[in-house]
């Protein structure tokens, strides 16, 4: 390849490399060092394309601190199926669509944005639950600030609600419970309470700091409250973004319109995004062409937390890609080819996730920073359940601790796997099997699944992994 692209004999960059005591063949591959050092000797000028050169400045910038203004917080409702998510979702947009635009009339572009009623906005994730949620994690891309747990009060907390407060807790966002369907006869709110306690949520009714609102989507009864929740929330985390400067966003939904060509809901972050603006998402790229609001109003510009449509781009991006702004076309094209080139080669590299107990062990052994193994728990009873975790837990010194991420009772499923991506956890069976969608999205994002049925040797064999890199004590 090196060889090809300086027009050069192969043999000759081989007998090169060996004249340095390095014996390779043709398709092994070399180090930049070494690759730069080689072209030079051969007469060549060499430019390094690193990430950090070509995606230099796009993203994350510092701002003055004066420029800072106050955003809406995002938000992604979570819960489990049936508990009244989507119903949840539907409500608030019904009732508190965005005074004066476009009489009311929305449409779903992946996003909205409601007023509160002390007159602050909040926007809305309009895909439920922590598929996309994680999804977006997985890639980098953190949109979410506040999750609004759902729990139907007639049904109490189930293994999704569990699973969304670990989705919640790993990312370190901030949770507000909403007790759903209190119209119920059989709506027991304060089983719920007592639910919550034994995963750690202590809501603020019960002396906690968790706000807790009870509500039902059916009747549409206290979406105020659970606005002013959220808007309380977003106080305390004193969301802030500058809204003068070149739009960064990311992409919520990405789709190809049988009319309009590429069209990707973007939720802009920081800065203003404006018709006319150059823009890349991922690997694509294109010039601003229309912005249209969740209303289907079309808008000349875009500030931070708004979600828009954006249409303009040359090829669909993806939901988690990052937005950014740039200077010029060139510029636009420069980051979106190195992007796609590298997606490429990741997609043809063999995959080395850090999802597996032995790239942990050489992480450690590396002091790339890790100290904590994370795992993710799958077991076939509460009881095995607990005393596996309850070991893995005991195993920690002070150099390296077991952190399980997510545990659970019942088989790995495909959400398990992208949890595990997100945090770079391998997964744990006791007893039970993947599914097969589980194993094929393992396997692409390179997440090591092992399975055991003898607690003992599960806990041992993560034991061994961890004292590997130890260095030995004196
Ligand atoms: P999701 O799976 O979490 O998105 O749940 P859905 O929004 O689809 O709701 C599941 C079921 O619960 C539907 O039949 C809804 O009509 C019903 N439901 C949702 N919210 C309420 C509520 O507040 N009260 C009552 N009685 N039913 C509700």
């Amino acid at each position: 390849d090196l060889a090809n692209r300086m027009s050069e004999r192969a043999v000759d960059v081989i007998r090169m490399l060996m004249r340095q005591g390095q014996m390779m063949k043709i398709n092994d591959v070399i180090d930049a060092d070494t690759a730069q050092l080689i072209a030079e000797e051969l007469g060549h000028t060499v430019k390094r394309v690193a990430e950090a050169d070509v995606e230099e400045g796009l993203f994350d910038t510092p701002d003055d601190p004066e420029a800072l203004q106050p955003r809406p917080p995002v938000v992604t409702i979570m819960g489990h199926v049936d508990h009244g998510k989507t119903s949840l979702l539907d409500a608030i947009r019904h009732t508190h669509v965005v005074a004066g635009e476009a009489g009311g009339i929305t449409q779903h572009i992946g996003a909205y944005q409601v007023t509160a009623p002390s007159g602050g906005r909040v926007t809305f994730i309009d895909t439920p639950g922590h598929a996309a949620f994680t999804a977006m994690r997985a890639r980098g891309a953190k949109v979410t600030d506040v999750v609004v747990l759902v729990v139907a009060a007639d049904d109490g907390v189930m293994p999704q609600t569990i699973e969304a407060i670990n989705h919640a807790k790993a990312a370190k966002v901030p949770l507000i419970v909403a007790i759903n369907k209190i119209d119920k006869p059989d709506a027991k709110p304060e089983r719920v309470r007592t639910e919550l306690l034994q995963h750690s949520i202590v809501v603020e009714s019960m002396g906690g700091d968790t706000l807790e609102v009870e509500v039902s989507a059916k009747q549409k009864l206290n979406l105020d409250k659970l606005l002013e929740a959220v808007a309380l929330q977003a106080e305390v985390l004193d969301l802030k973004s500058n809204p003068a400067r070149p739009a960064e966003g990311t992409v919520i939904e990405g789709k190809l319109d049988r009319g309009r060509g590429p069209v990707a809901t973007v939720l802009v972050q920081r800065g203003t995004l404006k018709v006319g603006d150059i823009v890349v998402a991922g690997a694509e790229w294109g010039r601003v062409r229309a912005l249209v609001a969740d209303t289907g109003v079309q808008v000349d510009t875009a500030g931070p937390s708004l979600p828009v449509e954006v249409l303009g781009f040359n090829g669909t991006p993806e939901a988690g890609d990052r937005l950014a702004v740039v200077e010029n076309e060139a510029r636009a094209r420069e980051v979106a080819d190195y992007r796609s080139r590298q997606r490429r080669d990741k997609a043809a590299a063999k995959i080395t996730g850090r999802g597996s107990l032995a790239e942990m062990m050489k992480e450690l052994k590396a002091g790339a920073g890790r100290k904590e193994f994370t795992l993710l728990v799958k077991a076939d009873v509460q009881g095995s359940l607990e005393a596996i975790v309850g070991s893995l837990d005991k195993l920690g010194t002070d150099e390296v601790m077991a952190r399980v991420v997510h545990s659970g009772v019942g088989g790995i499923s495909e959400s398990d796997v992208t949890l595990a991506a997100a945090s770079g956890a391998a997964i744990i069976g006791f007893n039970v099997r993947a599914h097969k969608e589980a194993r094929e999205a393992a396997e692409r994002s390179g997440i090591e699944i092992r399975y055991y049925n003898i607690i003992y040797d599960l806990v041992d064999d993560v034991k061994q992994a961890m004292s590997g890199l130890l260095p030995p004590t004196v």
